[in-house]
């Protein structure tokens, strides 16, 4: 048997909105990218969206929107992918590294708070809902707020989940979804950032688009029947911004993977619940704990840890390939990367709950479409590998 670590599902309505908008001669940002605005910041329940080509963007664009530049100091996981860290690079603005808690693989309000100790001056933070399970947000939105410090919430695995009864999106001060080709919902490259505030929202509207006063469908739409407002070479820049909107091309893809989207979080949620069962009493594996309701975790990744004395996580993933089963590692710590480990002398010895996970971290094969067969055989594999 063979099982890949991903499989995208596009089974849809992906080919019926691309024709339309292939159909309409127009095949970059315009009504469809509003419509997945629209539709998204309903579903969260955010009183804006902006829809970007990536989450890398709409990162940067928040850090942009807060006015965080030259040396200002940005909380971020360590384990988190680089994206996270190099947006705060962009702005020449510095990131500051905090642990997770080793159970849940994230950051906790006890691992910010630490942080905050270490770095009073920091002005903002990067937080990471880990695999698609909302951090502690009840604790971690006034923790944050007494000490004056912005969120951004780097959901990229976090479409669709919620803390209690708030959807991510609703939350922090600005949140970031992804749409990358291997997230819970794809556009091919794409990207979201929701806000509930005005002069936020503003801001990333014009820098998303060369710091122009107007957007593209406003040029496109005032020039194809001759200026209802204003002709379409008045428009005026106020800063200069980035080329950063969402294509319509994307968009179709993406509205068509929306209205899959619950339907494919039950899936995995399905195989994480196989998983759980049968992995269970394997002592030399640690399994991700439990922090919210299954229902209400975007199981985007199921990551375990390998805390055996006779095999280690690489000869543990080598057996996995030879069975034919596919693996992912999220993810090496930004502290242990060239570039960050030489510019900001990052230590491991600062991180040590990032240094337990990411020795032993495996992650699952983890899509809807996972055969109850294919579960099983991965489920015997690695108690084979165990010998347990
Ligand atoms: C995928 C990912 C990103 C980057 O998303 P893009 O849309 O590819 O820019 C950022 N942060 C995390 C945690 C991710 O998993």
């Amino acid at each position: 048997m063979k099982v890949p670590y991903a499989k995208v599902l596009c089974d849809g309505n992906e080919m019926k909105y691309l024709k339309e908008v292939i159909d309409s001669g127009w095949l970059t940002t315009a009504s469809k990218a509003k419509e997945l605005e629209l539709k998204i910041k309903t579903m969260v329940g955010a009183k804006h969206a902006f829809a970007v080509n990536s989450c890398t963007s709409a990162l940067h664009l928040a850090l942009d929107a807060m006015g965080i530049k030259r040396g200002d100091k940005v909380l971020v996981p360590s384990l988190t992918f680089c994206a996270t860290a190099e947006v705060i690079c962009y702005l020449g603005a510095e990131p500051v590294l905090v642990d997770i808690d080793y159970q849940t693989r994230s950051m906790s309000a006890d691992t910010i708070k630490t942080a905050i100790e270490k770095c009073p001056s920091a002005k903002a933070i990067i937080l990471v809902h880990f695999a698609g399970q909302a951090l502690n947000m009840e604790k971690i939105v006034p923790l944050c707020k007494k000490h004056n410090i912005r969120i951004i919430e780097d959901a990229a695995h976090a479409l669709p989940a919620k803390d209690k009864e708030k959807m991510i999106g609703s939350i922090g001060d600005i949140t970031c979804f992804s749409f990358y080709a291997n997230k819970t919902m794809t556009s091919a490259e794409g990207g979201m950032v929701l806000t509930n505030d005005d002069n936020l929202a503003a801001r990333i509207k014009q820098m998303r688009l060369h710091g122009i006063d107007r957007d593209v469908w406003d040029r496109f739409t005032s020039a194809g029947t001759g200026a209802k407002s204003a002709p379409a070479w008045m428009y005026d820049v106020v800063a200069p911004g980035y080329k950063y909107n969402m294509p319509d091309l994307n968009a179709a893809v993406g509205l068509a993977q929306l209205e899959k989207l619950y339907e494919n979080r039950d899936g995995r949620e399905r195989a994480v619940r196989f998983y759980d069962e049968n992995l269970k009493d394997i002592k030399q594996i640690n399994l991700p704990k439990l922090r919210v309701k299954y229902s209400d975790h975007a199981w985007h990744i199921y990551s375990i840890a390998i805390k055996s004395k006779t095999i280690t996580r690489d000869q543990f993933i080598e057996k996995m390939t030879e069975a034919q089963i596919g693996t992912a590692v999220h993810y090496r710590p930004i502290h242990q990367l060239k570039y960050y480990k030489q510019k900001y002398k990052f230590n491991a010895k600062d991180y040590p709950e990032t240094e337990k996970y990411w020795l032993g971290a495996v992650s699952l094969p983890l899509f809807a479409s996972l055969k109850e067969s294919e579960l099983n055989y991965i489920c015997k594999t690695i108690r084979t590998i165990l010998n347990e």
